[in-house]
């Protein structure tokens, strides 16, 4: 283990705190998608100063793409001194709204003790931070390094990474000719490897009656109540046979081993009216109802297969029910990734981790997807992985905080992931 380089890490301890501080006190919520050229021009700065080229890309016609909300992103790069690979570090710079319940200002960037409190501290301005930090101290160490080093800071990560990594990598930035290896610093935890995600598939099942009036329900036919038989047939036959799909991808948490179904919303009937609308409903029987479902699935399963599923619930429904008429619509997909364990990136962190804090790796497969599905698709990169510090279950939730002696840790197994894919032996 390089010396030095854990010496350049504690040394920039206050670095680290004041980095983390000052990027949680850019509010960059999304949605809208507020302040991510205010980011991306702090960020410029900041490693301009270390030394790096630094490019900033809009994304421009992507989706959410405006001129009153541009969807900005930035990559910096670091040449070293002669050919080698690229390691990469990617962190989205946008997050999630506030919410309610909050005790500290959520974009004060508050350090306590050893926590540093903010909407994004974990999720993930301080993985971001830390990567800069690991950067930086590496090439304090090593200014002889092969290869080259590359961060970046992306946009609409939160909202599925169409004017971020996907509109990236679209343009050539995640080619494996350029880049070699890719580390995503999503707040796993700081001894974890995350291999990948579940796949993902969204879709509206709509259910048609007739309106008529609510004094004379016979004479109109309910959507409400045609939508009430979906429900109950998902709860006889769909859902008990989605939990007997299990998964040997080693995803966390343990219910998430398995194929799993939200119901995101319903609607039916008449639109519901603002909070301080004071009148009354009209009686009226609802001619339309709306469920949006949030479908996850495993590597061993195939999407074609999982939409015939739920087709062929409704057709069953449809076959039986008088009346029953159904339509269906793709809202969204994502594919499932996983990279192999013996992928180089995931052999060297592992071993980083078991120099720096004494321990096997553990691995992990996010339950939801993050923007390893675009590097992954669209970049045609294997070699990728989530792995950052912080606790995956405090993103998007009240007084969401970030570890200091959590981010150093990690920083150092960055710094000697770098020393080993980028040090001549
Ligand atoms: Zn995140």
């Amino acid at each position: 283990m390089s010396q030095s380089l854990i010496d350049q890490i504690d040394a920039r301890r206050d670095s680290l705190i004041s980095l983390t501080q000052d990027l949680i006190r850019i509010p960059t919520l999304n949605p809208p998608g507020r302040n991510y050229r205010e980011i991306c021009d702090y960020l410029a700065e900041r490693l301009r100063n270390s030394g790096f080229a630094v490019e900033l890309v809009r994304a421009e016609g992507a989706i959410a793409d405006s001129d009153a909300h541009p969807r900005w992103n930035i990559i910096a790069r670091r040449e070293g001194t002669r050919p080698g690979d690229c390691v990469h570090f990617n962190s989205h710079h946008d997050v999630v709204e506030v919410g309610h319940g909050w005790t500290r200002d959520p974009f004060g960037g508050e350090l306590d003790g050893d926590r540093i409190y903010g909407r994004g501290a974990c999720d993930m301005k301080g993985g971001l931070a830390t990567s800069i930090i690991a950067a930086e101290a590496f090439i304090g160490a090593h200014p002889d390094f092969a290869g080259a080093i590359e961060i970046s800071a992306t946009a609409d990560e939160e909202s599925g990474g169409f004017g971020g990594v996907a509109y990236l990598a679209e343009k050539g930035y995640f080619d494996p000719t350029r880049v070699q290896h890719v580390i995503i610093p999503e707040p796993l935890h700081k001894d974890r490897i995350c291999l990948g995600h579940r796949g993902v598939w969204w879709a509206e099942i709509e259910t048609h009656g007739r309106i008529a009036h609510g004094s004379m329900p016979f004479l109109g036919d309910s959507a409400v109540r045609h939508m009430g038989a979906v429900l109950s047939e998902m709860e006889e036959t769909l859902f008990p046979l989605l939990a007997t799909k299990r998964t040997a991808m080693p995803v966390i948490p343990e219910g998430a081993k398995q194929s799993t179904l939200n119901i995101n919303s319903i609607h039916g009937g008449e639109p519901e009216q603002a909070a301080d609308y004071t009148g009354m409903p009209a009686p009226c029987v609802p001619d339309r109802c709306r469920i949006v479902i949030d479908r996850r699935f495993l590597i061993e399963e195939n999407i074609d297969e999982v939409k015939a599923e739920v087709t062929a619930m409704l057709d069953r429904i449809k076959a039986e029910r008088p009346n029953f008429h159904y339509e269906i619509r793709d809202l969204f997909e994502v594919q499932p990734s996983m990279t192999d364990k013996d992928a180089p990136v995931v052999r060297t962190v592992a071993d980083a981790i078991r120099q720096v804090l004494n321990t096997q790796a553990g691995y992990v497969v996010s339950p939801g997807t993050y923007d390893q599905k675009h590097i992954d698709r669209i970049g045609r990169l294997k070699n990728c992985i989530a792995y950052g510090p912080g606790v995956l279950d405090l993103a998007h939730q009240p007084d969401e905080w970030i570890g200091v002696q959590d981010m150093i840790d990690s920083a150092k197994v960055m710094g000697l992931t770098l020393a080993e894919l980028l040090l001549p032996r």
